[in-house]
């Protein structure tokens, strides 16, 4: 949501957030749909409840072609019989398709076409307040999203790709994304770069921990070696490498992540 009046996808659970965060859904006059898949839109039903049950202000979409077909289909799925015949007539709606470059509300925006699925999906850069926030929905690092964020004051984009869905994913390339569209030009947008791989991080923090392991075992084993010697039985080397292993691999695994993730977590520059 941005600037208390224009709302950025409709994803559940929608409602119940704005009231935990104390926003008024009543406020918001703008709505803008990149795309017509559930995870963005499934939350506009109950919000479309209040809209017409205790807040009716009117209230414009902006989306893909299809856009009023596809809402009005959704509200009649939800609501049933009840959307047509009691709903329907309170709520002062309208439909619009994005253009290239258009006005809505008072909002200049610009419209680019990014990479997403079959459908693909509509990034926006909304002209609010003097400053241009970018939005991208989903989307995947190619070129098109060099385009939308160009420039921009603010931008709110996801770019994971096929193969790259976990969320844990997305949140570790968030400075790699940043770097790259920070860097506009210099590299071709959707290039490996973007992709995780195996970077020097994680060859010094293999190097790193294999070293820590290996000490902790010479150690451990050399002890027991000592104390064979001096006892006259073997227990105590086979006792001490056998744990020497086991700490030099668990030092080894606890190095290599520090260091690692020390290197993956580096702030953008
Ligand atoms: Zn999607």
């Amino acid at each position: 949501m941005v600037a208390g009046r224009v709302l950025l996808d409709g994803g559940a659970p929608l409602l119940p957030h704005m009231h935990r965060l104390g926003v008024d859904p009543g406020a918001i006059n703008v709505v803008f749909i990149t795309h017509f898949h559930g995870d963005h839109t499934l939350g506009l039903p109950p919000f479309v409840l209040h809209r017409v049950f205790v807040d009716r202000r009117p209230i414009t979409f902006v989306g893909p072609s299809g856009l009023e077909e596809y809402l009005e289909k959704l509200w009649e799925v939800s609501w049933g019989a009840d959307w047509k015949r009691v709903m329907r007539p309170q709520f002062k709606v309208r439909y619009l398709t994005a253009k290239p470059k258009g006005t809505v509300s008072g909002l200049r925006y610009e419209t680019v076409k990014l990479d997403h699925g079959t459908m693909g999906s509509n990034g926006y850069r909304i002209h609010i307040g003097g400053k241009v926030v970018a939005y991208s929905g989903d989307t995947e690092p190619t070129a098109p999203l060099d385009k939308l964020v160009d420039g921009a004051d603010v931008a709110i984009v996801e770019a994971t790709g096929p193969g790259e869905a976990s969320s844990r994913y997305a949140f570790l390339l968030q400075p790699r994304v940043f770097r790259h569209h920070g860097r506009r030009g210099q590299r071709p947008a959707g290039d490996r770069g973007l992709r995780p791989s195996s970077t020097a991080p994680s060859l010094v923090g293999a190097v790193a921990g294999g070293v820590a392991g290996a000490l902790v075992f010479v150690a451990l084993a050399g002890l027991g070696g000592l104390l064979s010697s001096r006892v006259g039985n073997p227990i105590p080397v086979i006792v001490l490498a056998v744990a020497g292993a086991y700490g030099g691999w668990l030092l080894g695994v606890i190095v290599f992540g520090a260091v690692r993730g020390g290197g993956e977590g580096e702030g953008p520059k």
